[in-house]
């Protein structure tokens, strides 16, 4: 095998290629465009696509695709061969310049919540040149923007960018006003880490819910769950570790930069997690990332799920947003250095991230909403539905003394003090991890942990990048306004702090204590997708977005809409699945075993004349009434399904939530307990043993 430094990258059309490839005009063009954010002129481009195409060609390409983000938060791809018709019969290879930067589509199928009438089905995708060009499987991927012929976005990509030019636009007014007039470049970074399980592809095979909706319907606790914490930081099995080496070269050779990987929580469970890179750039890898997983699993007999919640009473699975900005001289705006209270510019920059997350809890949940993650979020394994913010003691101190105009006592040059002096000083920072944390600061950058391991990463940096942007906006208007920019800056930490104190909690996020205490501090607590989700719409949120253009109000709309409408279609299938499943497998296992039991009953009878019989009795009394309590309760599912399907928007996510969701856990109960009794050759599906201890 070749090297690591080697195969990184070498399926991609990166800066080392189009160097080497680009007359160096054409490439310093492309680069100035890059950098200044502008549109690439036609002929620039038509010597861009040629080089891309001779590049992709020798790399065993014969098609390209506009690769982009639409609403349903997967990737879409629709191939377009290279070939062209030449004289006598044959043909030649093209790629034109125009064909690379924009793209035109019927896609009229792609979620749009009313944006485009099917009569003007067609969007467009744009190049989105600051993310490279790569091939996979044969195809030259060109990652693009998609919108409506008006303009409108109509993916994930498209509001990310613009999120990202508004933070640049109001951080670097904040930075000038310090002094540091040589920074040209502000940008946000994300290092997302991605949880996922790998269950036996033959198991899988034989789960119509896995199949269907990607988690279990039904599933009784095995004898032996994750209580022991032996999984998590394990030995990595051989057929795992297989799978795990593979996902690195695979990556690795997209350019992804895949750091860590280890064995999580619950049995099954696994997290990869690569370097951190810019937010638009590091949602297009994380993208790929999913869908290379799931690949390279099913070559290895394996299926990756990254559903939020495959099985009951183990840890689901999430992504850490980790979240900074920065400059292009190199320099992380969120690091404290060495000493924090004396770090004005960082102290800013903290206390607007402080109330842009007091002010934008809703925005930040809605941002992480799907009913995937609902079952997370607040089942006491996942940080809970309020949002807060940790800071950490030092850091909190330090804020504190700010406050009060008391000077800040260091305990040992902000270093943590153990009790015996033998320790060696360990910043405290990095060490104090509150793991409850929804919105943890981690020494010199933020993580967001409330994402769902299925979700695109773009809508949560969306979000973040627009409410911070806002707030240094109004910092950066208060200090471009003042004659005494000092005693301004502590004025605003001061004011700031006190206002917004409120969101930071370093305690226990799991605690039913904290649901009180968030509720008398004024926090909110959006347990579902469907509380969350309609405040997309808030005027509050429209004229924020407005303001700095990332979303108006039709987009917004629209992205409320699909948000219901997925919700609505997500619990529907996990509804008529389970009704599926039910009646075609689960009543008739029953009923077979009670049979067998009783046709053993009347046998052992007639063998042995007046027996006790008092143990098959007791089982078949026990099937026969969890029987009698699945097939009411099934019934009620069918009727809450006919009767939430006639529902439109709201009132229909709302029936779906309250009712069919509440009722399928209500029918989950008497088939768990039933499994737990039935002989194991009689279930019909391989049960939770088999599917999370076979690997
Ligand atoms: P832990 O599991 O303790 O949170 P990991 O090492 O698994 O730590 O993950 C840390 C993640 O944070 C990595 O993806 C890393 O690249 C990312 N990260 C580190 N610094 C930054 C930064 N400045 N901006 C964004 N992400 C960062
Ligand atoms: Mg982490």
């Amino acid at each position: 095998m070749s090297s690591v430094t080697e195969i990184f990258g070498c399926d991609v059309f990166n800066d080392e290629v189009m160097k080497a490839r680009l007359p160096e005009e054409t490439y310093k063009a492309l680069k100035k465009t890059i950098k200044e954010n502008k549109r690439l002129d036609i002929n620039m481009a038509n010597i861009i696509a040629t080089a891309m195409k001779d590049w992709a060609v020798e790399k065993g390409a014969t098609h390209f695709t506009h690769w982009f983000q639409p609403l349903t938060g997967v990737t879409a791809e629709k191939h377009d061969g290279f070939i062209t018709p030449a004289a006598d019969g044959k043909v030649i290879m093209e790629f034109s310049g125009k064909e690379l930067v924009k793209g035109e589509s019927d896609a009229s199928s792609f979620p749009s919540g009313g944006l485009r009438a099917t009569f003007e089905a067609r969007g467009y995708t744009v190049w989105d040149s600051t993310s490279y060009a790569f091939v996979k499987d044969g195809t030259l991927c060109i990652p693009t923007a998609f919108c409506s012929y008006g303009g409108e976005a109509l993916d994930k990509k498209t509001p990310l960018l613009r999120s990202m030019d508004a933070i640049r636009t109001e951080a670097k007014r904040i930075v000038k006003l310090f002094g540091n007039e040589n920074i040209k470049n502000i940008f946000t970074t994300v290092g997302p880490e991605q949880e996922y399980f790998l269950i036996d592809k033959e198991m899988y095979n034989r789960r119509p819910d896995l199949i269907f909706c990607g988690r279990t319907l039904m599933g009784a606790r095995p004898p032996k769950g994750q209580e022991m914490d032996d999984h998590y930081y394990g030995v990595i099995r051989p057929r795992v570790s297989a799978f795990m080496k593979e996902l690195d070269t695979e990556l690795w050779k997209l350019g992804i930069l895949a750091k860590t990987k280890h064995n999580e929580a619950a049995p099954a469970q696994h997290e990869m997690a690569p370097i951190f890179t810019t937010s638009n750039i590091a949602a297009d890898h994380n993208q790929l990332t999913m869908e290379v997983m799931k690949k390279i699993a099913e070559k290895h007999g394996l299926i990756c799920i990254l559903h939020e919640k495959p099985f009951a009473g183990v840890n689901g699975s999430g992504k850490h947003n980790n979240w900074a900005l920065s400059t292009d001289t190199g320099v992380n705006l969120l690091d404290p250095g060495q000493t924090p209270e004396d770090n004005a510019q960082f102290l800013l920059f903290l206390t607007a991230v402080i109330k842009a997350v007091d002010l934008n809890q809703d925005l930040l949940r809605l941002s992480v909403a799907s009913a995937g993650n609902d079952h997370r979020l607040g089942a006491n394994e996942a940080p809970p539905a309020i949002i807060s913010m940790f800071l950490g003691d030092d850091l909190t101190e330090v804020l504190d003394s700010i406050e009060s105009g008391k000077p800040f006592i260091k305990h040992e040059a902000g270093v943590m003090k153990f009790g015996a002096r033998a320790l060696p000083a360990i910043p405290k920072d990095n060490t104090d991890r509150n793991r409850t944390s929804p919105f943890a600061f981690t020494g010199n950058k933020f993580e967001f942990r409330m994402l769902g391991s299925t979700l695109s990463i773009s809508d949560p940096n969306t979000v973040l990048n627009t409410i911070v942007a806002d707030v240094l906006a109004e910092f950066a208007d208060r200090l471009e306004a003042t004659d005494d920019f000092v005693n301004e800056v502590n004025t605003i930490i001061k004011e700031t702090y006190r206002e917004h104190k409120r969101i930071i909690f370093n305690g226990d996020g799991y605690s039913a204590a904290w649901e009180l205490e968030a509720k008398e501090r004024g926090l909110l607590n959006l347990r579902s997708t469907v509380d969350a989700v309609v405040h997309w719409i808030d005027t509050k949120n429209i004229e924020l977005f407005e303001r700095h253009k990332v979303l108006n109000r039709v987009e917004l709309q629209c992205r409320l809409d699909i948000a219901l409408e997925n919700y609505c279609k997500t619990i529907h299938i996990e509804a008529l699945t389970l009704i599926d499943m039910v009646s075609k497998n689960i009543i008739p296992a029953i009923s077979r075993y009670i049979n067998d039991l009783s046709v053993c009953v009347v046998n052992k009878k007639a063998a042995f004349g007046e027996i006790d019989c008092e143990v098959e009795q007791k089982i078949i009394a026990k099937l026969n009434t969890y029987l009698k309590e699945i097939y009411t309760l099934v019934r009620k599912l069918e009727k809450s399904v006919a009767a939430a399907d006639s529902m439109h928007g709201l009132e229909e996510a709302k029936a779906y939530n309250r009712s069919v969701n509440a009722l399928m856990g209500e029918l989950r109960k008497p088939i768990d307990a039933a499994e737990l009794i039935t002989a194991k050759d009689y279930w019909p599906f391989p049960d939770y043993s088999d599917l999370l201890f076979t690997i």
